[in-house]
């Protein structure tokens, strides 16, 4: 077993590789807000940096849209 090295995985939304800290301490995705669970298809995999800070971006979006839709002007 070899640890400490990031592992090399394909992002499940575009196919980029990248490294993912699963089997360190800590990985980059920790840095970013948790999306709801049910954006994330857990069976395909991590998504690569630019997508999860994409999704976080629409999450976060549609969150406003939802709270402040009365308040439209
Ligand atoms: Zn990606």
């Amino acid at each position: 077993m070899t640890q400490g090295a990031p592992q090399a995985t394909n992002c499940a939304r575009c196919g980029a590789s990248f490294g993912c800290g699963i089997n360190q301490a800590s990985c980059w995705c920790q840095t970013l807000p948790t999306l709801d669970p049910a954006r994330l298809d857990a069976a395909a995999g991590c998504y690569c940096p630019t997508c999860l800070a994409t999704l976080v971006a629409e999450q976060r979006q549609q969150d406003d849209a939802a709270c402040g839709s009365s308040a439209k002007s």
